[in-house]
């Protein structure tokens, strides 16, 4: 049974007060979670330790990075290390985001041996996959993302990849408003579990949860999440306001195999 995953990604936006003032109001809304669902919030690095913090003990609540090194420590000027990340009691970890591999120039063996690290530092990697838009219109989605998935789990032993989170974002839906079709999301969601049967096996396949992220809102989150194989969403713009994401975080679910 997957147990479906929200997650929240702020990108670069707000300060410490900002990320208060947000807590303040999401937490108390959280009462009304349940056991059938995670929720995971990734703030600037800035923010890591007062999230962490503020949600230490929830359950079902924790805190993700956005980003990483995948060293433990050394001469890397600006960049955060799994290390550092799981000695702050950070959970989860956000790998290869489109604004990384399209913004940053990040490449898919970069973002290989980052997913690598994260689980030797009992870190669960969230590693986001996509096509651009002219790919989807050129018939390569599924090109681009078997290739992705290929290279960003090289590493990955089948026993390791139970821990993996895959996030389906097509970078054309990315802040742009634009939400995937329920039959795009569904139609990429299995292409990627069945990668996963493929290159390890139906157990994995079985257990992995697969998100979808892209404009997800309030507004279109309970029918994205009723899809049989989005397990979960990554929310960008609409999870920077706490009435906005935690009516996102509650949705309806669908129980799914
Ligand atoms: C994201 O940042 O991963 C994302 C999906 O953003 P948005 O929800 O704003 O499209």
């Amino acid at each position: 049974m997957r147990i479906p995953l929200m997650a929240a990604n702020w990108k670069m936006h707000k300060t410490i007060p900002a990320i208060i003032s947000f807590l303040d109001s999401f937490i108390p809304l959280m009462r009304e979670l349940g056991s059938d669902r995670e929720v995971v919030i990734a703030p600037p690095f800035i923010g890591l330790e007062t999230v962490c913090r503020a949600l230490r003990g929830r359950k079902g609540m924790g805190v993700a990075a956005q980003n990483m090194h995948f060293e433990e420590q050394g001469a890397f000027t600006g960049e955060i290390s799994p290390l550092m990340l799981s000695d702050l009691g950070v959970g989860h970890v956000i790998l290869g985001h489109s604004e990384r591999r399209h913004v940053f120039g990040e490449t898919d063996g970069f973002i290989a041996k980052k997913v690598v690290s994260a689980l030797e530092h009992d870190l669960k990697p969230i590693l986001c996959i996509g096509e651009k838009l002219e790919q989807r219109e050129a018939g390569e989605t599924n090109a681009v993302l078997e290739a992705q998935l290929r290279k960003g789990l090289s590493g990955v032993t089948a026993e390791q990849a139970q821990d993996v989170v895959i996030a389906y974002e097509p970078v054309w839906a990315i802040g742009t408003g634009k939400t995937a079709t329920p039959e795009q999301a569904q139609e990429a969601h299995i292409f990627a579990r069945k990668w996963m049967a493929e290159h390890f096996n139906s157990g994995i396949a079985d257990q992995i949860r697969i998100l979808y992220g892209g404009s997800v809102k309030p507004a279109n989150a309970a029918e994205l999440m009723a899809l049989p194989d989005v397990d979960g969403a990554l929310v960008g713009g609409a999870a920077l306001d706490a009435e906005s994401f935690a009516e996102i975080a509650l949705c309806p679910l669908t129980p799914r195999a």
